[in-house]
């Protein structure tokens, strides 16, 4: 009963259609943090552009650039290396075009000075002038950055108040949502996307197409070749994660696991045992490279980057899916990670973990569910489990290193979501309860009330326990 009433109130609220593009949430880009690195680093290149088309007078008086990081992004930049993707921003440099090694050399050399293009005009910047200032602030989110161009007296000839608002996704002061088409096939809801659906007799992945299609104005051709850059980059990931070994960066002194959580798989006599060792070294192998600094895809995030292609590559090598399931189970698994984003949050310093691993889990159940030629009641059902199961996960990294809990939560992600699966497909018609939107509305609920120390600041949790114990 009180589920059927909750399901009602859901039913009856007004939704906004999700108009968020698939490439808008698949994202290549360096680690470690979508929120902390992709989107700073997006803040310091569009600084940059805007700089660059000030009237030459103003250019010519132009003498240094600060940026001030507030909120989670100053209590956790550090760690999370958005110092250098500022930096790298500013320097021209966005994440999809950013060198592997830029960010780690960047690191390396503190007091270098670098120099700013602005058009005829350069100017020197360094990590010196790059701020970490208050964790309480009055912007609208939590993950603000504010920059602006000086003359030599201080006086501000520009500047601009960032918000990087998850999943590398950024706005600013003034921003308003870019133009776009509107999609053929609205919904704001899982319900509405259900009812959707039906209406058309489409499948789950060809609706996704379709409103792609209309939102971007990509063809078809396009969206395909970048779902196979993104496929590539996942697979890519997985690939150099496993051939590493050593420490990772930083202070905590981590060892990479994923070589030998690999060979262990290969030796594994239970299947059950093999199956589990291979999803945590794919797991782990994409998570130790984005938490090195290394090239990896959101999905949704940086932080929650090994999921999804752990479930993708064992797929694709392990039980033989071939390459057209994959893509179209990673169209059904775009559904869910929209809806997470449109109806709750995708990022940790806005609802926890939960929304990070949680949805990641939760995608890649929706994505495995659909490969595998399930119904789209069942693909909901198989995200709703994996999502359930992570609610009022909190966001502790300790050091503010997206390594400790953060590469762990990973393989736990992707183990999950295969359990998802395997529940979801054991039910009988009607028998699965909870709807895809419940969970989604209670990770929103949950990541609201949530205390603002277990919210990717490093200032509560095992962030806090693991160094007092
Ligand atoms: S704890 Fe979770 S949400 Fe927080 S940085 Fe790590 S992976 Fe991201």
């Amino acid at each position: 009963m009180m589920a059927q009433s909750y399901l009602l109130q859901n039913a009856q609220r007004k939704h906004p259609p999700v108009e968020t593009a698939l490439f808008d949430l698949f994202k290549i880009g360096p680690g470690p943090s979508s929120s902390h690195t992709i989107g700073p680093m997006k803040a310091g290149a569009d600084f940059a552009k805007c700089c660059a088309e000030l009237p030459q007078a103003t250019l010519s008086q132009a003498t240094c650039v600060h940026v001030t990081l507030f909120g989670s992004l100053s209590a956790t930049g550090s760690g999370h290396g958005t110092d250098v993707a500022v930096l790298a921003g500013l320097l021209g440099n966005t994440p999809e075009n950013c060198p592997p090694t830029l960010l780690p050399n960047l690191k390396k050399t503190p007091s270098s000075r670098h120099k700013m293009c602005l058009g005829n005009y350069e100017i020197p910047v360094g990590l010196a002038d790059i701020e970490f200032g208050p964790l309480q602030h009055s912007a609208p989110y939590s993950n603000t950055l504010h920059i602006a161009l000086s003359d030599a007296s201080g006086k501000s000839l520009f500047d601009k108040e960032y918000y990087s608002v998850g999943g590398g996704f950024l706005q600013w002061k003034g921003w308003t949502p870019p133009e776009r088409g509107k999609p053929v096939h609205p919904y704001g809801t899982m319900r509405e996307l259900s009812a959707r659906l039906q209406e058309t007799g489409l499948a789950l992945h060809e609706l996704i197409l379709e409103n792609e299609m209309a939102i971007t104005g990509m063809g078809r051709p396009a969206i395909y070749e970048q779902l196979e850059s993104i496929m590539d980059a996942m697979y890519d990931s997985v690939r150099r994660g496993l051939a590493a070994s050593g420490r990772l960066p930083g202070t905590l002194g981590v060892w990479r696991k994923a070589g030998g959580l690999w060979e262990r798989a290969k030796s594994h006599s239970l299947p059950i045992g093999k199956g589990m060792c291979l999803l945590n070294a794919y797991a782990f192998a994409v998570a130790e490279e984005n938490a090195a600094g290394g090239v990896i895809v959101t999905a949704p995030t940086c932080g929650a980057a090994g999921v999804m292609p752990a479930l993708l590559y064992a797929m694709r090598n392990d039980l033989n899916v071939g390459e057209r399931a994959l893509r179209e189970g990673l169209l059904a698994s775009a559904a869910v990670g929209m809806l997470a984003k449109h109806n709750a949050g995708i990022a940790g310093a806005e609802v926890g973990c939960q929304g990070e691993i949680g949805v990641a889990s939760a995608m890649a159940a929706a994505m495995l569910a659909h490969a595998r030629g399930y119904t789209a009641d069942v693909v909901e059902n198989a995200a709703e489990i994996a999502l359930e199961h992570h609610l009022g996960l909190t966001c502790d990294p300790v050091g503010g290193y997206v390594q400790i809990p953060c590469i762990e939560r990973n393989a736990m992600g992707a183990i999950k979501a295969g359990n998802a699966v395997l529940l979801a497909t054991s039910e009988e018609n009607g028998q699965h309860l909870v709807s895809l939107d419940a969970a989604i509305m209670a990770m929103g609920e949950i990541g609201r009330e949530m205390n603002v120390k277990f919210k990717e600041t490093s200032k509560g949790g095992l962030a806090v326990s693991m160094v007092e114990c």
